[in-house]
């Protein structure tokens, strides 16, 4: 029998790394050499004659849920990951793959939710493509967007600032970039994107309030970037923060400590993973950024990330060391585990 491809092949964790590696870089992986961030980099987006690009495509269900819609999300994860490379974003592309028989109304919520994310992010639409399928060949409507983004003086100031402090040869703020003393920094509450899908869910047997954090964070990046000192930032999608920093320790061959009470979780989130037997740091999240950043600029970024409206719950969560390998956090009572990557996604479709 041959092997088939799983859900959680798609699903942001190891089995999803391993299909990439195995099956897909044997053969992309050649053709990007001339990139200086090529695709093998596996890093946020690519980079080729200081242009920054990204693709992601979007296959939510369901597809409008509290907090956004297909739309926003499509937008809002694409100007991120264009955004935590240090780069502008500057267009986007739109393709929309739509079943037969889904409401015209629903589709122009969707399209206009797309318009308004994309405004407020100053990353317009300029190309796209429109195919209808026949009923059951996919799920409602998918989407594929595409974004494209350039350098800005912004992010060679803050690479300025961060030389005073130490060694640093890159030009972009990638996952590779950490070093022993950076400090880590995440912008906010984490789970809500997920928690909030999948309590939206039917048949789940449990009501939240909480609404998924979906939001262009370019705003917040180049606040932070003004401030200066960021050496590499991510935004924790899918697998959530423990993929995150997994892949900053990996990438940097760096060891990340973490401090459990530290990380901003809202009681709903904690109290729906209780409930369901998962993690809330292996959640996706979608207005998100994880920073690495020069200890002695750490507290001045936090106070500017807890000025901005996105950023209020934002925390210093950790720090990278040489003192240990892999991804350690220190439980409340004291105690230690490793964290390891997730296997695969504990709340599946919701990016
Ligand atoms: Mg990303």
């Amino acid at each position: 029998m041959t092997d088939k491809i799983k859900l959680a092949d798609g699903a942001g964790g190891q089995l999803m790394d391993k299909l990439i590696k195995q099956k897909i870089l044997k053969y992309f992986g050649k053709e990007s050499t001339s990139a200086e961030i090529p695709l093998s980099m596996l890093d946020d987006s690519a980079v080729i004659d200081d242009i920054v690009f990204t693709t992601d495509s979007h296959t939510v269900q369901p597809i409008i849920f509290p907090g956004g819609d297909l739309g926003s999300l499509a937008v809002a994860g694409t100007v991120n990951d264009v955004s935590v490379m240090g780069a502008k974003p500057i267009a986007l592309s739109s393709g929309f793959i739509v079943e037969e028989g889904l409401s015209i109304d629903i589709f122009e919520k969707i399209v206009n939710s797309m318009s308004k994310v994309s405004k407020q992010a100053n990353a317009p639409i300029v190309t796209g493509d429109t195919k209808v399928v026949e009923k059951g060949a996919i799920q409602e409507f998918m989407i594929n967007t595409s974004g494209i983004g350039k350098r800005t003086k912004l992010l060679d100031d803050n690479i300025k600032e961060v030389k005073r402090y130490r060694s640093f040869d890159k030009r972009w703020l990638l996952d590779s970039n950490l070093k022993n003393g950076d400090v880590i920094i995440l912008s906010g509450n984490i789970g809500e994107h997920g928690i909030a899908l999948m309590s939206f869910r039917e048949g789940y047997g449990f009501e939240t309030r909480i609404k998924s954090d979906i939001a262009p964070i370019n705003g917040l990046m180049d606040k932070v970037l003004n401030v200066r000192g960021i050496v590499s930032s991510k935004d924790p999608t899918r697998g959530g923060l423990s993929n995150t920093v997994n892949e900053f320790s990996e990438k940097s061959n760096v060891g990340i400590i973490l401090g459990e009470d530290s990380i901003p979780i809202p009681t709903g989130v904690r109290s729906a993973c209780d409930m369901l037997g998962i993690d809330p740091l292996e959640i996706g999240n979608e207005g998100k950024v994880v920073l690495g950043v020069v200890k002695e600029k750490a507290e001045e970024v936090l106070k500017e990330i807890k000025k901005h409206p996105l950023g209020k719950n934002a925390a210093i969560i950790g720090r990278a060391t040489d003192e240990i390998k892999g991804v350690v956090l220190e439980t409340t009572v004291g105690g230690k585990r490793n964290l390891h990557k997730p296997i695969g996604d504990p709340v599946p479709r919701i990016c």
